[in-house]
């Protein structure tokens, strides 16, 4: 009755007045433009200054959304994200899951003929199995890119040697813009769910939401050579969010056995086909994914323990480990042997050059005073990964819907990049360098920075630009002089992203880089990462982010040795090294977008090979974290909300007045659904019929009759589950029968598996045989069927008053779809849903409850 409907501005459609707070809702509005006015004001002209009015309010900043009180101007009453109604429709169509199949007669029946051994061993072999196929996509992912990437620097390389500027900028963008046009083209014309890194769908799946068409081969597919092309033409983009799709989608294939697009079921692991199984070797892929893409099977382990995966058991933990290991093992196996496909090792040789990612060679030694510039970073780190999240979110939100346009989009960028690559070194000198080789001994080698005399001992031998001399080299007694010039900029943009952050971690390079050359990359890419994020090709950005806190922790290190004059002559100050810093700003601005703490050290540290630094690391990652939480939620969540991907926390945060929920204080009969609409035990064919076709509702309680004859709860049965019950003629009985009792259950008609698989049949279909079963004529009228071997007996139900906090927790630990609440004598009251516990759902619900009540 408080809410009344009015015309408030053409994106704000509704404003609801409760007595004490005025509350606007800028539906469709996501420009993040701070406004402010009075409400009639507002109907007018949204962006006028406001009057001193005692009813201001303003809708600000990226949460669409706030509220402000009466009387109390500019104060926030409360602020969450606030989907708008479109958003709510696109959060309706996904269903959730439960994760614990359905503890059914017939399923107890299936469980039975299942072998288990001691051990288990099936499950270890499925874990090894899904392990060797995740590190061999990685590691052919890995090769693919690196022989695209190779050929394309190389061959522009040549031309620019040859003083052939045109042709060699003509090549490259070329070259780069057919990969970046057939990756585009994959995902609009062919495959539109593989686009993008697929995080948000898996993390969404795994947390209880079924996404459609996310675990098929032709995904997978489409996946793999989307981001090998874009990946491989030097996209700034990452292959890690592929991989946790790839894996996710192998853990899954592998795990059922069985592919309805290849037309394919096997007769093996048949035990680990029900939901809760599925589930937990497709988190064993996800781990597995990162682990292979990184060379990181701790890392990969954290990361889905930290991220993605929802539930979580100390057993499930060593088995994704084991996983975590064949995967790795695999793809570094595979990666130390061959180099862009041809031999260059023996088999099983492990190369670190090869399965360490970007390995320190001369890890730096730390001092105490080293945690002062890591803060520092880590601030940094906190606010730009808030504002990358958020320009990122922008960008896939904007993200063009012209099937054409979309096709041209990663073209445009690569033409950008590439002429960048071009051309933008050019306007930096080449820095003269001398090399002083010995015959032997550990300090065979050391450079001189020509231009301020001092002893780096990095610079890169190789005549590696075109506007820099050839080098030369003479003999002087025993030792070999190299006279060479480099190109800074070119060591950054006219390079793969993997060699451009190789040279960013050189250590004892102190000058190597100067200003401008990192700025000038640091903009470059942080405004290309942002674009290509949106952008329709299969992407992640973890690896684009590793590179811009690379650039950043590198300047950070610059202006110390500057300021402080000192150099890695003076073995105190040997810590104070730009390449250490450019490792702990990659942690950072990884912890900064992510905000996962353990994970992003781990993989770090797997990553570099450099342990020395990993106290300032975890400070930079910690410090990088509080400071983004302080701004934004977390990159990947707010993923799933722009995905409108129903996702519930660990913890339940709703937020009003200012002030977190206390949800202890409410309790389940302050949120449930009633009336509910309830099954007999024994039903009516004609009523469950009527039902499934008047209401939507995905579950029912079943009820039956206790010895006072009272309607208690049974169970719950799904609307699938009775979908392919009416189905089947042969459960259908004329006139009314008594229940199974436990003999005759062992004899229920249909099968685990058939239920489980449920109706593969379009809306319209359903329809049209329920009317069957209600039409006039219809010879069911005196049907009845027996739910009993159907009915979930292990369905949750709480009473009344039991805490709304508890009820929260024991759906999202036990990964439930419904929540049962009855009354002390077991009779249903009402009902809760997965979905009715989402932050603005219980927002909505509460926020009615606060101003009544005294919470
Ligand atoms: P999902 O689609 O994932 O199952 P949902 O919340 O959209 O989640 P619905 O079954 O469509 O599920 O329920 C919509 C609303 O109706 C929810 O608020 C829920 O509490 C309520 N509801 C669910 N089942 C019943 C029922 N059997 N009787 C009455 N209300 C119900």
């Amino acid at each position: 009755d408080d809410i009344e409907e009015c015309d408030v501005t053409d994106t704000t459609t509704r404003v609801t007045f409760p007595e004490e707070m005025f509350e606007i809702q800028n539906l469709g509005d996501r420009d993040g433009i701070r406004r402010r006015g009075t409400i009639r004001e507002i109907s007018r002209t949204p962006k006028q200054a406001p009057p001193k009015d005692d009813t201001l309010f303003s809708v600000k900043d990226d949460e669409r959304f706030s509220v402000f009180e009466k009387g109390r101007d500019y104060e926030p009453v409360y602020i969450t994200h606030q989907y708008t109604e479109q958003e709510i429709d696109t959060l309706n169509t996904y269903e959730s899951c439960d994760y614990l199949p359905s503890h059914s007669h017939i399923y107890k029946h299936w469980i039975k003929r299942q072998l288990i051994s001691k051990l288990e061993t099936d499950r270890w072999i499925m874990m090894g199995l899904i392990g060797v196929a995740v590190g061999f996509i990685g590691f052919l992912l890995h090769q693919l890119i690196e022989r695209i990437g190779d050929l394309k620097w190389q061959t522009t390389k040549s031309f620019l040697k040859e003083e052939k500027l045109w042709q060699g900028w003509l090549f490259c963008t070329g070259y780069s813009v057919v990969f970046a046009v057939f990756s585009a083209a994959i995902i609009v014309l062919w495959r539109p769910s593989a686009g993008g890194s697929g995080m948000a769908e898996v993390t969404g799946f795994l947390n209880g939401t079924q996404v459609r068409r996310i675990f098929n081969v032709k995904t997978m597919a489409a996946k793999f050579l989307s981001c090998v092309a874009a990946i491989g033409c030097g996209m700034p983009i990452g292959p890690e969010g592929p991989m946790v799709h790839l894996g996710a989608i192998v853990g899954a294939g592998f795990s059922q056995t069985s592919s309805s697009t290849l037309k394919i079921k096997l007769p093996f692991f048949e035990r680990f086909r029900n939901p809760e199984d599925r589930r937990n070797f497709i988190s064993a892929g996800v781990a597995a994914g990162v682990a292979a893409a990184f060379g990181a099977p701790v890392g990969g382990l954290l990361f889905c323990m930290e991220e993605v995966s929802s539930f979580w058991s100390r057993t499930l933990m060593w088995q994704v480990f084991f996983c975590c290991i064949i995967a790795t093992s695999t793809s570094d196996i595979f990666n130390s042997t061959f180099e862009r496909f041809q031999v260059i090792g023996m088999f099983g040789e492990f190369r670190t050059s090869r399965y360490i990612l970007f390995n320190v060679d001369e890890a730096v030694d730390i001092n105490v005073l080293m945690f002062i510039p890591s803060v520092m970073i880590g601030v940094i780190g906190g606010l730009l990964g808030s504002l990358l999240r958020k320009k990122i979110l922008t960008s896939i939100q904007s993200a063009i819907v012209v099937k054409i346009l979309r096709l041209l989009e990663p073209a445009l960028i690569m033409l950008i990049m590439s002429s960048f690559a071009v051309f933008l070194p050019m306007a930096f000198k080449c820095i003269p360098f001398t090399c002083i080789r010995g015959n032997s001994g550990i300090l065979s080698q050391y450079c001189v920075n020509d231009t301020t005399n001092k002893y780096d001992s990095h610079y890169v031998e190789e005549n590696i630009f075109h506007t820099c001399e050839t080098g030369s080299s003479h003999q002087n007694g025993s030792t070999l002089v190299y006279n060479g010039t480099y190109n800074e900029l070119a060591l950054l943009l006219f390079v793969s992203k993997e060699e451009a952050m190789k040279n960013l971690y050189l250590r004892n390079s102190h000058k190597m880089f100067g200003y401008g050359p990192l700025f000038v990359s640091l903009g470059v890419y942080f405004f290309m990462v942002i674009w290509a994020a949106g952008t329709s090709v299969a992407a992640g950005i973890l690896v684009p982010m590793l590179l811009i806190g690379a650039l950043y922790g590198r300047i950070v290190g610059l202006v110390m040795v500057d300021m402080f004059g000192v150099y890695m002559d003076d073995s105190y100050w040997s810590w104070m090294d730009p390449g250490a810093f450019a490792l702990i700003g990659s942690a950072s601005f990884f912890g900064g977008v992510s905000r996962l703490a353990p994970a992003t050290t781990v993989i770090m540290m797997e990553l570099t090979n450099d342990l020395k630094v990993l106290l300032p690391v975890m400070t930079a990652v910690m410090v990088a974290k509080w400071v983004g939480d302080y701004f934004t939620h977390p990159f990947f969540h707010a993923q799933l909300e722009l995905k409108c991907i129903p996702f519930l926390d660990r913890q339940p945060h709703v937020t009003i007045h200012k002030r977190n929920v206390k949800l202890e204080l409410f309790s389940a009969e302050d949120i449930m659904a009633f009336p509910v609409i309830t099954m007999n035990r024994v039903e009516r064919v004609t009523s469950i019929a009527h039902i499934l076709l008047d209401y939507q509702h995905n579950g029912f309680p079943v009820l039956h009759k206790n010895a006072e004859g009272k309607k208690v709860f049974y169970g719950m049965i799904t609307r699938s589950e009775l979908l392919v019950i009416l189905k089947h003629p042969d459960v259908l009985h004329r006139g009314r029968v008594d229940p199974m009792d436990d003999k005759n259950l062992e004899i229920a008609p249909i099968a685990y598996n058939t239920i489980l698989k449920g109706l593969k049949l379009s809306e319209e279909e359903i329809s049209e045989y329920l009317h069957e079963f209600i039409s006039n004529n219809s010879e069911y009228k005196d049907y009845y069927v027996d739910l009993t071997p159907y009915v979930n007996q292990s369905a949750m139900s709480v009473p009344t008053k039991f805490s709304l906090h508890r009820s929260y927790t024991l759906i999202s630990a036990l990964g439930l779809r419904h929540l049962t609440v009855v009354d002390s004598s077991n009779q249903v009251q009402g009902i809760i849903t997965r979905k009715d516990l989402m932050g603005f759902h219980m927002v909505e619900t509460l926020s009615a409850l606060i101003n009544t009540k005294d919470y």
